[in-house]
């Protein structure tokens, strides 16, 4: 059992808010589907690991022990999704004049640094799916020995015709779904649905990956690498697995298919099935294909700091669209630099690395009160919003004493990952727009402008000394002064 209020999450299998009932008792294994390592990850595909992340930091601060997968996929996910494209990785060595492993090696660092820089814990196990070939050619070879697969010259398919509840997740009829899935057209495929398990190379074609099978030389489906992962080191049944909503009709749907059809099982294979929506981007989801996706490191670029992104995140629940705008990044980045700036004012914060713990070193009934509103938002399908306007109403007030002030603000940071133990409110703003800094020093900023005009250099300079006392550089550049933290 968790501590605390007892946990909800919406399941997308059944569209309803469950409770969490681990299929071990006090264990809840997660399987997070990562990233594709052809190019940089962009703001958009930074959202389901803030997600699950988040996720895992609330279950653990409620008791509760993760075990965490977030796979790589560095070999059988094709251009456009199809099952005859050329595989991404490929595709980007090509354009790129490098090799594979040089490719995948690059952009799989590129995505740990970016995770790591919006303090995304590192996953338990980030098994690459190139790893993982031996076992996924066990899979497929029991699929097709069950007589759930066919053979066609393009590779081994599986026959959704053979899935009975094919398509529940997506909540398409089965009619619709395997009519409606695929727009491309494969010679021999018995139903549109039907997806390969193992891409057998076409005569003449010799991909740069490739692996000998029963079915020809190839690569793994991209589904099919999931399915074995997440069961290999989570167990043939585990409790959540989560991704993009994109994920919710075609990926998730085919590895619950040959995952049922492998295990033979009369129990869902995962219990719960949890999805993130979309970041927009001027009512558009975020996405590669578009070109010039914006990536964490732009926004590092125009002087935000990375966790103002991940406040940026939080400020929406999961399931809903979050429109991307430079105004409502900035004005997170403002939301955390107030909340930092008052952490600061308290620290340390106390050692409070689970709510038990939290719970006990609250001194005052009021204090004990805004730990369960943090508890029972985050435990209501993870209400990050909520928990966030509740810790800045009480960071704001004088409701609670000093020490149950910072014993909140350490509970939040544990399971928010927003870093209010050490952020200092200057890393905030690379540059901050001088309408947002407070009045006084807007005063004394056009203080040493008029001292600049009337050419009182020592006065300006004694002015400029001030303001780098209370932490800031004035830049002066053609539109006006600007400020930059002192670090
Ligand atoms: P990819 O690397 O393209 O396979 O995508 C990695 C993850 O990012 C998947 O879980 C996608 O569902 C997710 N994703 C892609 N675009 C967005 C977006 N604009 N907003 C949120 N998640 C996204
Ligand atoms: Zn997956």
């Amino acid at each position: 059992m968790a501590d605390g209020a007892p946990i909800t999450l919406y399941n997308s299998l059944t569209r309803q808010a469950e409770p969490l009932r681990p299929l071990v008792p006090g264990e809840v294994g997660v399987y997070t589907c990562g990233p594709t390592v052809y190019s940089y990850a962009h703001l958009g595909n930074m959202r389901p690991y803030v997600f699950s992340d988040t996720l895992r930091r609330v279950l653990e601060w409620k008791g509760l022990r993760v075990r965490q997968v977030v796979n790589i996929t560095d070999v059988g996910h094709t251009v456009g999704e199809t099952d005859l494209g050329e595989d991404k990785v490929e595709a980007a060595a090509r354009r790129e004049l490098k090799s594979v492993r040089e490719v995948t090696a690059h952009y799989t660092a590129a995505y740990l640094h970016d995770i790591a820089r919006l303090n995304v814990r590192t996953p338990s196990d980030l098994p690459r799916a190139s790893d993982y070939v031996p076992q996924m050619l066990d899979f497929a070879r029991t699929l097709d020995e069950r007589g759930y697969t066919y053979r066609i010259d393009s590779g081994l398919y599986f026959d959704t015709a053979r899935s009975p509840g094919y398509g529940t997740l997506a909540q398409i009829s089965m009619e619709g779904q395997r009519e409606g899935a695929r727009l491309e057209t494969v010679p021999g495929k018995r139903n549109k649905a039907d997806f390969a398990v193992w891409r057998t190379e076409a005569p003449g074609q010799r991909r740069v990956m490739r692996w000998d099978s029963p079915w020809g030389p190839g690569v793994p489906g991209w589904h099919l690498e999931c399915s074995v992962m997440s069961i290999d080191l989570l167990g043939r049944h585990f409790d959540i697995h989560t991704g993009g909503v994109d994920h919710r009709e075609i990926h998730h749907v085919n590895e619950i298919a040959q995952s049922e059809a492998y295990l033979e099982s009369d129990r869902p294979w995962v219990t719960h099935w949890l999805h993130n929506e979309f970041v927009l981007l001027r009512n558009r989801k975020v996405a590669k294909s578009e070109g010039g996706a914006p990536l964490l490191q732009d926004l590092v670029d125009d002087g935000l700091h990375p966790l103002a992104y991940r406040y940026f995140l939080l400020t929406a629940t999961y399931r809903s669209q979050l429109e991307l705008t430079d105004a409502a990044v900035r004005g997170a980045s403002s939301a955390l630099r107030r909340l930092a700036g008052r952490a600061q004012a308290l620290r340390p914060l106390p050692d409070v690395p689970t709510l038990t713990a939290a719970a006990a070193a609250m001194t005052t009934e009021a204090g004990r009160a805004a730990l369960r509103r943090l508890d029972e938002a985050l435990s209501d399908d993870l209400n990050t919003p909520r928990a966030l306007a509740d810790l800045n109403t009480a960071a704001r007030g004088d409701d609670l004493p000093d020490t149950d002030l910072a014993t909140l603000l350490a509970a939040a940071d544990t399971v928010l990952g927003l870093s209010l133990d050490e952020l200092h409110p200057a890393d905030l703003d690379g540059r901050a727009d001088v309408s947002t800094v407070d009045e006084q020093l807007r005063d004394r900023l056009a203080q040493r402008e008029d001292a600049r005009k009337r050419r009182d250099w020592p006065e300006s300079d004694r002015i400029r000394d001030e303001i780098a006392e209370a932490g800031w550089r004035v830049v002066d550049t053609p539109e006006g002064p600007v400020l930059e933290p002192l670090r």
